[in-house]
C-alpha cells in the first residue's frame, strides 16, 4: 500500500472534515472506516438532530454559529432537500452522499470495510498502524496519524494514557438505542400527547413498570412527516467492556418494544405506529478520552472561555444523561455566548505525529457532554486538519505547531460565523 502524509482513522464527522481540510492543504489523505459509509454515529446509530448550534448576535439576527466546511455540508443537503428549514433535521441517507461527494472534490482517498487493529511506534512517533479488511491483515504507513475513532482506538492501541468517564468511578453517560417509528401523526403527537404521555410514563416509571430508566421520553421529527425520531433508551453499563457493550444492545432492543407499545398504548397520534428501524449500533456518548496537553474542564465550558490556542467553538452546553440510571443535567450556554476549543485538547503527551478529534479529544466527563454534539466536532476536525497540513509543511512535531499560523489559518477558513477565533 502507498505511503501517506496522513491517515484518518475513523469516517464520523470529525474524523471526515479532518481528512477533507488536510487535504484541502494540500496534504496526501487517506481515511480509514469500518463501515461502509461516512458520518459515523449519525449513520451508524441513527442520531439525530444537529443539536442547537445558532448563535444571537447583538443586532437579534440569527446564525449558525460553526460555519467552514459544516457549512459547505448543510449546503449540499439543503440543495438535495436532504436538511429541513431549521438546518437541523437532516435525512443521513443526503449524509451520507453529501459527505461522499466532499472526499471525492477535495481529493481524500477512503477505505471503507477497514478495521484498525494495531499500532507500530518507535519512540515518541507512531511508524505504522495495522488494518483488517476483505484482503485481509496489511500494514499501512504515514507521517501522520490522527485518531477519530470516537473510543479512542488509536490512542489506545498506540499505548497512550486515556481516561473513562467521570472522576472518580469511571461511569459513563449511558448507551442508547435510537429508532424510529412510521405512520405516526407527529404534529398530533406534539401537540396534543406529548405532555399527556410523558406524565403517564413518569407515574409508571415511579411504580417500576419499566426496564429503561429514563425519567421522560425524549423525541424528534424526522425529514418524514409521519415519521417519530425515539433517542430514548437508556443502557447504564461499561462502553468499554465487550461483554456489557454487547448486552447493552440487547437490553436496549427490550425497552424498543417496551416504549413503541407504551406509545401505541397511551399516545393516540401512535395508535397505527409502526416500528420502522432502529440502529445498525447502539450510540456510545461517551466512553474514552485521551489524557492529552491540556484536559478541558466545565468550567471552561460554562464560563465560555476563550483559548489562545483555539481551533473550534462551541456553545451546546452541559448536557449530562445521567450514569446511573435516571436524571439528565442541561446548564445552558447563554444566548450570544460562546466557548472555544484549544489545539492542545488534540495532542498526545507521548506521540510528536498523532492528532486526536472528535467525542475522544482531552477533557473531564462534563466538558465532553457539550462539546459532543458533531456540529462542534465537525469544526474540531476541520481545525485538526488545517493543524495537521502545517506540521507537514514546517516538519515540526504536533505540538510545535506554530500557534500563530495556526489561528491565522484557521480565521482564514471561517470557522465561527463572523468572529474571528483569536
Ligand atoms: C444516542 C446518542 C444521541 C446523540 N444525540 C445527538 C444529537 O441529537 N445531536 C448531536 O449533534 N449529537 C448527538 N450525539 C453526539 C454525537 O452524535 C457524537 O458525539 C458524535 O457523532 C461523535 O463523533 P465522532 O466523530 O467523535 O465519532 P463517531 O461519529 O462515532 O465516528 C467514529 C467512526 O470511527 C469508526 N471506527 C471506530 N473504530 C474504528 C476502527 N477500529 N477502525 C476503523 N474505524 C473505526 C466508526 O465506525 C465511526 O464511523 C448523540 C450521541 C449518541 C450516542
Amino acid at each position: 500500500m502507498e505511503h501517506y502524509q496522513v491517515i484518518v482513522v475513523g469516517g464520523g464527522f470529525s474524523g471526515t472534515m479532518a481528512a477533507i481540510a488536510a487535504a484541502r492543504d494540500g496534504a496526501k489523505v487517506l481515511l480509514i472506516e469500518k463501515s461502509g459509509a461516512l458520518g459515523g454515529a449519525a449513520v451508524l446509530n441513527h442520531v439525530l438532530p444537529f443539536m442547537e448550534y445558532h448563535f444571537f448576535r447583538e443586532n437579534g439576527e440569527v446564525v449558525p454559529l460553526n460555519r467552514g466546511l459544516l457549512k459547505e455540508f448543510v449546503d449540499r443537503l439543503r440543495e438535495n432537500n436532504g436538511i429541513l428549514a431549521n438546518d437541523s433535521t437532516f435525512n443521513e441517507e443526503y449524509l451520507k452522499v453529501a459527505l461522499d461527494d466532499m472526499t471525492e472534490k477535495y481529493g481524500v482517498d477512503v477505505l471503507f470495510h477497514t478495521t484498525l487493529i494495531g499500532a507500530n511506534r518507535n519512540g515518541d512517533k507512531l511508524t505504522s498502524i495495522e488494518v483488517f479488511n476483505i484482503e485481509g491483515k496489511s500494514t499501512l504507513t504515514a507521517d501522520l496519524f490522527i485518531d477519530a475513532t470516537g473510543d479512542a482506538m488509536l490512542t489506545l492501541l498506540s499505548g497512550e494514557p486515556f481516561k473513562i468517564g467521570r472522576e472518580p468511578d469511571e461511569k459513563c453517560q449511558p448507551m442508547t438505542l435510537c429508532f424510529r417509528l412510521g405512520k405516526v401523526d407527529v404534529d398530533k403527537f406534539y401537540s396534543e400527547d406529548f405532555a399527556t404521555v410523558n406524565e403517564i410514563w413518569k407515574a409508571k416509571l415511579a411504580n417500576g413498570d419499566f426496564i429503561n430508566p429514563r425519567e421522560n421520553i425524549l423525541s424528534f421529527i424526522h425529514t418524514t412527516d409521519d415519521v417519530l425520531h425515539l433517542n430514548s433508551t437508556r443502557v447504564n453499563l461499561s462502553p468499554v467492556s465487550a461483554k456489557e457493550r454487547s448486552d447493552a444492545e440487547k437490553i436496549a432492543r427490550k425497552q424498543m418494544i417496551e416504549l413503541t407499545n407504551f406509545l401505541r398504548e397511551y399516545a393516540p397520534s401512535c395508535k397505527n405506529a409502526t416500528l420502522l428501524s432502529s440502529a445498525t449500533e447502539i450510540g456510545v456518548r461517551e466512553s474514552r478520552m485521551i489524557d492529552g496537553v491540556y484536559t478541558l474542564t466545565g468550567e471552561d465550558i460554562t464560563s465560555c472561555r476563550k483559548f489562545e490556542d483555539a481551533i473550534a467553538a462551541g456553545n451546546y452546553g452541559v448536557d449530562i444523561h445521567s450514569p446511573d440510571g435516571t436524571g439528565t443535567l442541561r446548564i445552558h450556554i447563554p444566548k450570544g455566548e460562546f466557548y472555544t476549543i484549544p489545539y492542545r485538547c488534540l495532542l498526545p503527551k507521548g506521540l510528536t505525529n498523532m492528532l486526536v478529534v472528535g467525542r475522544c479529544i482531552s477533557s473531564t466527563h462534563e466538558a465532553q457532554s457539550a462539546y459532543r454534539v458533531m456540529t462542534i466536532l465537525a469544526s474540531v476536525g476541520e481545525g485538526a486538519g488545517i493543524a495537521a497540513a502545517i506540521a507537514l509543511n514546517d516538519g515540526v512535531a504536533v505540538q510545535n505547531v506554530d500557534r500563530e499560523k495556526l489561528r491565522k489559518a484557521i480565521d482564514g477558513r471561517d470557522l465561527v460565523e463572523g468572529y474571528p477565533l483569536s
